[in-house]
C-alpha cells in the first residue's frame, strides 16, 4: 500500500469508483481507493441497476444523461461487461395532474435535447402489453432508459482508473481521519496509514460514520428498499419473440412502483408508504454484502395495484425478493462537493440513484477538485445546501417523507410538512395569529401569504393559480398603494470586521464598496467569471460591513468567504442573531418616522442609506431599501426585540392602512420591477454579463473573475437574461414556475428561470436565458406552460416604474 497519495477515495461502490475514474480522466493519477470489503460491498451489489435521464431538476437530468451515455465507453475501455440494456421507459399517468406533470417534464427535457414523447394509453399498451389500459390516460416515453449490471459498471470504472495508474486497496477499512495543520490528511486504515492531500467520502451506507470521523453529522439516512423478481412468464416470452426486443421499463405512479423485464420474468420494485429506515443512528461495520429480511406485507398495497394494473403478475410465482438498504439526503439529491469550513475534504455520498447519477457525480466532483469548479450546475446536489438544522432526527423525518413521496407529484406551490415547524423567528406566533400560510426555506419558516380572517390558512396545491391568488393580489395592492409589513429574517446575514476587511472584500466584489452609512449591490465571481453570489453590502465603519444574501446559499457563501479569508479579517454568519422586519410602500416613511427620532426625510436618509438608529426604544440597523421596488426600509434587530418591533410598527401603521404581505407577494412585486433572484436568475453557471448585472460591475478595481468578465464583455455574451410578458391561456390561466422551454422560430432557444403573476400590473411575467442575438426588445417568443406554447414578448425594462422613482422619493 502506498504511504502517500494526492487523493484517497473512501468507498468502492459505484460512486467511489466513478470518482476515482474521473480523477484519472482529468490527469490526477496519484489517486487511491480504499474499500473495507470488496468493490460493491455496500448498496451497490444488490441494486436493480435501473437508469433514466429524467429528473425534476434539468441540471441533474443533464448529469444523468451524461451517466447513461458513459457506460458503453467504460465497458469498451475496461473490457468489463456492463450488461447494458436500453429498452426505453414508459412513465404511466393515471390522471390529468400526472399528465400535466409529464408534459412539463417533457418540456424541461427539450433544451437538453432529450428524446421524450407523450403517447396515448393505447400506444403505451401496444408497447407494454402487460398493462391494463383502463387505468391509464397516457404516458411519456423516454428512449434513454435502461438497466445495467451494478457490479459490471463498478468494475468497469475501477478497471479504467487502474489502467490510468490509480490503485485500489480492498479489505482495507478506514478507521480514522486526522487533519494536519497544512490541511492534508492522515488516513488511518487497518493496513497502515496514507498521507493524502485530499479525501473523498464515498462511503455510501457508512458515509455518516466516515463523516463522524471528522466531527460532521451528515444529513444522510439509509432506507430499506424492496424489489421482487418473478418466475419466467409466457407473456414476456411471446412479446420478446414477436418484437425481438425486451419490454420497455415502466414507472407506475399510482402503484408507486417500477417494473421491468429481468431475464424471462419481470422485476417489480416499490417505494411504499409504510417505508422503514435502516440503522437510523449508526451503520454497523459488520454489515457485509447482506440482505435484509423481506416484508411483503409492507408492500402489499403496491402489489395489489400491480396485480390490477398488470394482471399477468397475479398468476406468476415470485422467484426472489430483495430487500436492501440505500442512502438518501433529506431532499433525495446527492451530497457533493467541498465541505464548508473543512479544507481538502470532499463529499460524494447520499447518491440514491447511483446508476443514473454516479457518472455525473464523479465527473463534477473530479472537476471541482482538479479545476476548482464543477463545470456544471450542481446547485441541487451541493453538500452546502443544508445547514446545522439538518439534524439526525430532521433527516430521518424528511427522508421518510421523500421516500414515500418518490412517485408523488410535488406541486410548485407545495410545502411539504415533515420536519416542521422546527426553526422559527420570534414573530412566528404573531404572524400565525394573523393567519399566515407558512413555507420553509433553508429550514426556516417564513410567511408565504396571509389568509383572510376566519378562513383556513391553507394553500391548495396546483400547477395553476391557487386559492392564494386573490389574497396575494390584495397584499400587492397594500404595498403599492399604502404600506405593507413583512418579515425579512430569511436572508443570509454576515458581518465582516477587522483590519483589512475593506481591502479583502474589494478583491472579492465586482462593485466598489459603498461609503460608510451606505448600501450597494454587488456580485462575487469565481475565476472563470461565474456568479458565486450576489449581495447587498452595508458599510457601518471603515472596516465593518454587513452583507445580506440569499438564505439558501448561506453555507455555500460561507464556504466561499472562508475559503478566501485574509489574515486579520473576521467573517461571521449572523443567522438568527439578527432578524428583520421590512416596511414597504408609499406610507412606509410616515409609519417609521412616527416611531423614531431620526429624520427619515430623503435629504437626511436617502435611498440606500444604512444606519444604526433607535426605532421606539429598540436599537436597530435600518437600511432604506426593499426588494419590492417601492419606498421601503429593512429594520434589523437582535431577536429579543423583534416582537416589540412588530407590535410597534403594526400599531403605528394603523392610521396608514398597514397590511401584512408575504413571500408570494414579494415575488410578484419583484417581478414587475425586473429584480432577479439567487438560484434562479443568478446561479454559478451564469456570468454577470449574461445576467445583466452591469450596474454591479465596476472594472476600476481588481477582483476575482475580472479577466474573464473583460474577455466576455469584449466578445459579447453568448446568452442573455430576458424579461418576458406572457399571454396565459385565458380559459385556464397558469404562470411559469421555472425551467419551461422558450421557443422561437419553431425551435427551443432557451429556458425560463423564474416568473410570477404581477398582480399590480396585471401581467404574467418571466425571466429566462436566450441567445444574445435573439434578445431584441419587442421580439415575440413562446413559452411552453403545461404543454401549451403561450406568446411571450421580450420587454426592454421593468413594467412598473422603470426609472426607479418610487424607491427614491
Ligand atoms: C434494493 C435496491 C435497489 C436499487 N435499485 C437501484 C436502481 O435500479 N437504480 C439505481 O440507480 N440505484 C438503485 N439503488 C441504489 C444504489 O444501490 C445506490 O445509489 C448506489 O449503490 C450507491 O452507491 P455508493 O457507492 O454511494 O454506496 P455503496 O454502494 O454503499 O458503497 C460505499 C462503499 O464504501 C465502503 N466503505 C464505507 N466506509 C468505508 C471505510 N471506512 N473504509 C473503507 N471502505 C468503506 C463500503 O464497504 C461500500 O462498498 C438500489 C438500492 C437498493 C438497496
Amino acid at each position: 500500500m502506498k504511504s502517500s497519495a494526492r487523493v484517497v477515495v473512501i468507498g468502492g461502490g459505484v460512486v467511489g469508483a466513478s470518482v476515482l475514474f474521473h480523477l484519472t480522466e482529468l490527469g490526477w493519477t496519484d489517486v487511491v481507493l480504499v474499500e473495507r470489503k470488496e468493490l460493491t460491498a455496500g448498496s451497490t451489489w444488490h441494486a436493480a441497476g435501473g437508469m433514466h435521464t429524467l429528473n425534476g431538476d434539468p441540471n441533474v437530468a443533464k448529469l444523468q444523461q451524461y451517466t447513461v451515455g458513459l457506460y458503453r465507453e467504460i465497458e469498451q475501455r475496461s473490457g468489463q461487461n456492463c450488461s447494458i440494456h436500453m429498452p426505453g421507459g414508459l412513465m404511466l399517468a393515471g390522471d390529468r395532474e400526472r399528465m400535466d406533470w409529464l408534459r412539463m417534464a417533457q418540456a424541461r427535457g427539450r433544451y437538453l435535447g432529450m428524446d421524450l414523447e407523450i403517447i396515448s394509453a393505447g400506444e403505451a399498451k401496444r408497447m407494454f402489453p402487460l398493462l391494463e389500459e383502463q387505468y391509464f390516460i397516457g404516458a411519456l416515453f423516454d428512449r434513454d432508459e435502461g438497466h445495467v449490471d451494478p457490479t459490471g459498471v463498478t468494475r468497469a470504472y475501477a478497471g479504467c482508473a487502474r489502467q490510468a495508474g490509480a490503485e485500489i486497496y480492498q479489505h482495507t477499512r478506514v478507521s480514522d481521519l486526522r487533519q494536519r495543520r497544512d490541511g492534508t490528511w492522515d488516513v488511518i486504515t487497518d493496513s497502515g496509514e496514507i498521507h493524502a492531500e485530499h479525501i473523498v467520502n464515498a462511503g455510501g451506507l457508512w458515509a455518516r460514520e466516515v463523516g463522524r470521523m471528522i466531527g460532521l453529522e451528515l444529513p444522510v439516512l439509509a432506507m430499506e428498499h424492496m424489489y421482487l423478481i418473478t418466475e419466467d412468464m409466457d407473456e414476456v416470452a411471446e412479446y420478446n419473440a414477436a418484437t425481438r426486443h425486451e419490454l420497455p421499463m415502466g414507472l407506475d405512479f399510482d402503484g408507486e412502483l417500477y417494473i421491468r423485464q429481468e431475464g424471462g420474468g419481470m422485476l417489480l420494485g416499490t417505494y411504499e408508504q409504510a417505508c422503514v429506515p435502516w440503522s437510523p443512528r449508526e451503520t454497523p461495520w459488520t454489515f457485509d454484502q447482506q440482505l435484509l429480511a423481506p416484508d411483503l406485507d409492507r408492500i402489499a398495497p403496491s402489489l395489489e395495484i400491480a396485480f390490477k394494473h398488470y394482471p399477468a403478475l397475479a398468476d406468476v410465482g415470485i422467484k426472489k425478493v430483495i430487500n436492501g438498504p440505500f442512502t438518501f439526503a433529506p431532499d433525495g439529491n446527492p451530497l457533493v462537493g467541498p465541505v464548508p469550513g473543512v479544507r481538502n475534504c470532499w463529499m460524494a455520498c447520499a447518491v440514491m440513484a447511483g446508476f443514473s447519477q454516479g457518472g455525473g457525480v464523479g465527473l463534477t466532483l473530479a472537476r471541482w477538485m482538479v479545476d476548482g469548479d464543477p463545470g456544471e450546475d450542481i446547485w441541487a446536489m451541493d453538500v452546502a445546501r443544508f445547514g446545522s438544522w439538518a439534524s439526525l432526527a430532521y433527516t430521518n423525518a424528511k427522508v421518510r417523507e421523500n421516500y414515500s413521496r418518490r412517485f408523488r407529484i410535488t406541486f410548485p406551490n407545495e410545502e411539504l410538512p415533515a420536519g416542521r415547524a422546527l426553526h422559527t423567528t420570534p414573530v412566528y406566533d404573531r404572524l400565525t395569529a394573523h393567519n399566515a400560510v407558512w413555507g420553509a426555506s433553508f429550514g426556516l419558516e417564513h410567511p408565504l401569504w396571509f389568509q383572510r380572517p376566519g378562513e383556513e390558512p391553507r394553500e391548495d396545491v396546483t400547477f395553476r393559480r391557487s386559492n392564494a391568488h386573490p389574497a396575494v393580489a390584495e397584499e400587492c395592492t397594500t404595498v403599492r398603494e399604502r404600506v405593507g409589513l413583512t418579515e425579512c429574517s430569511n436572508f443570509a446575514k454576515y458581518r465582516v470586521t477587522g483590519a483589512g476587511s475593506a481591502d479583502w472584500l474589494q478583491r472579492l466584489f465586482t462593485n466598489r464598496l459603498p461609503r460608510v452609512g451606505r448600501i450597494n449591490l454587488t456580485a462575487a465571481l469565481d475565476r472563470g467569471g461565474h456568479i458565486v453570489g450576489e449581495f447587498s453590502v452595508a458599510r457601518v465603519g471603515a472596516d465593518d460591513f454587513f452583507l445580506f444574501g440569499s438564505q439558501i446559499a448561506e453555507a455555500h457563501h460561507s464556504r466561499w468567504f472562508l475559503g478566501h479569508l485574509a489574515d486579520g479579517v473576521r467573517f461571521d454568519v449572523l443567522g438568527l442573531s439578527l432578524v428583520g422586519l421590512s416596511l414597504a410602500g408609499p406610507g412606509a416613511r410616515d409609519v417609521l418616522q412616527s416611531v423614531t427620532g431620526a429624520s427619515l426625510a430623503t435629504e437626511n436618509y436617502p435611498f440606500m442609506t444604512f444606519r444604526r438608529i433607535d426605532v421606539g426604544m429598540i436599537p436597530a440597523y435600518v437600511g432604506r431599501m426593499t426588494y419590492t421596488g417601492d419606498l421601503g426600509y429593512e429594520i434589523w434587530v437582535a431577536p429579543e426585540y423583534q416582537r416589540a418591533l412588530f407590535d410597534l410598527l403594526w400599531q403605528a401603521g394603523q392610521p396608514y392602512g398597514i397590511g401584512l404581505f408575504g413571500f408570494r407577494a414579494l415575488m410578484s412585486l419583484r417581478m414587475e420591477k425586473m429584480f432577479g433572484t439567487w438560484a434562479r436568475e443568478y446561479r454559478p453557471i451564469y456570468t454577470p454579463v449574461e445576467a445583466r448585472m452591469h450596474r454591479s460591475l465596476k472594472l476600476d478595481h481588481d477582483f476575482i473573475g475580472r479577466a474573464a468578465v473583460e474577455a466576455e464583455l469584449a466578445r459579447g455574451p453568448a446568452r442573455t437574461l430576458g424579461y418576458f410578458d406572457i399571454t396565459p391561456d385565458p380559459a385556464e390561466p397558469a404562470d411559469v414556475v421555472g425551467d419551461e422551454p422558450i421557443w422561437h422560430g419553431g425551435a427551443v432557444v432557451g429556458w425560463v428561470t423564474s416568473g410570477a403573476y404581477a398582480h399590480y400590473s396585471r401581467r404574467s411575467l418571466a425571466f429566462g436565458y436566450l441567445p444574445s442575438e435573439l434578445a431584441v426588445p419587442g421580439a415575440i417568443f413562446e413559452v411552453e406552460i403545461i404543454g401549451q406554447r403561450r406568446p411571450a414578448r421580450l420587454l426592454p425594462e421593468p413594467v412598473l416604474d422603470p426609472a426607479g422613482q418610487r424607491m427614491r422619493v
